[in-house]
């Protein structure tokens, strides 16, 4: 049931971004004038850093119209110029077998395949046996844990959360959020209060809390005290689309600028997104050309520690 209502809200954002895109014309008139003169074919590497491949015994695809195969994700890849992307599992809860399945399988499709790179996930709830699997795949090469509040049931207060957090930065590995949640008001606050508990741990927040995003600007304020050591980042996915061409695009980019562009990555949450368009949304943000060069490919590099 969750795997159906995930999937409709995903749907519902791609329909919305496609009103927007219809209607407002104050919005593509502030877009035009805040373009500048970028060239993003320059870059030698973009990396996508969001991106989910159908797991074996897996029946709904996120999006029914795109195939979630590493043959369809590599044909994107290609199509976008977009060099190396990471690909991820998400695992219910209580099925240990299942979630070593799911994560052996992202493994071996990123050892098999240099252009990807592992993210593994565990289920919070699981516990101990969760805390183990992130053992597990630090040692085989993941590169970060997925884990999502509404998709997978947890609340981000559940000690369990901490302890997931706790241990993935003991390994070195960056823990991913959906951030979503629009059903917890104070789903913010409450990642702030993760991030000072846990300073060793990179955070990521996928999707840059949605339509909440203007909240994320706490991140700026906490950044100035001391006791804040920055590690919160913000993938692009779905957002990037939803506001591009909006009246709320300029906020979008002055928050993220008052956050600091070294905490953005680009992202595309394939399937539910095609990688071509969302590249293309970006480079027509406004952005500088460093700025792009920051998001496609240095902060990604650092966070994820890839090669
Ligand atoms: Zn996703």
């Amino acid at each position: 049931m969750k795997t159906l209502i995930y999937f409709l809200a995903c749907i519902i954002l791609v329909s919305c971004n496609k009103n927007t895109k219809d209607t407002s014309s104050i919005g593509k008139q502030k877009a035009e004038t805040t373009i500048e003169n970028v060239d993003s074919s320059t870059i030698k590497t973009i990396i996508d850093t969001h991106a989910h491949i159908q797991l074996p015994g897996q029946e709904l695809s996120l999006n029914p119209s795109t195939p979630a195969s590493a043959d369809e994700l590599k044909s994107q890849m290609e199509a976008a110029g977009v060099s190396k992307c990471g690909i991820m599992s998400m695992v219910p809860k209580g099925n240990l077998a299942v979630t070593r399945q799911h994560n052996d399988y992202i493994l071996k499709l990123a050892k098999e395949n240099s252009e990807f790179f592992p993210i593994c996930s565990v289920h919070p709830l699981d516990g101990k046996e969760a805390l183990k699997e992130i053992e597990r795949v630090a040692k085989l090469g993941a590169k970060a844990i997925k884990i999502h509040p509404f998709y997978q049931g947890f609340e981000l207060t559940d000690p369990n959360v901490n302890e997931v957090l706790a241990t993935a930065g003991k390994f070195g590995l960056t823990v991913i959020f959906d951030s979503i949640s629009a059903s917890d008001g104070g789903a913010t606050g409450k990642f702030v209060d993760l991030a000072l508990a846990n300073p060793n741990t990179k955070i990521v927040l996928a999707h840059m809390r949605g339509t909440q995003f203007h909240e994320t600007l706490l991140f700026a304020v906490f950044a100035k005290g001391p006791f804040y050591k920055n590690n919160v980042y913000f993938d692009l996915s779905a957002i990037a689309d939803l506001y591009i061409d909006s009246p709320r695009q300029e906020e979008l980019m002055w928050t993220m600028r008052e956050i600091g562009i070294d905490q953005f990555f680009f992202a595309s949450d394939f399937p539910v997104f095609d990688l071509k368009p969302a590249r293309e949304t970006m480079d027509r943000y406004g952005f500088t050309q460093e700025e792009l060069q920051k998001m496609y490919y240095e902060n990604a590099i650092k966070v994820f520690g890839l090669e």
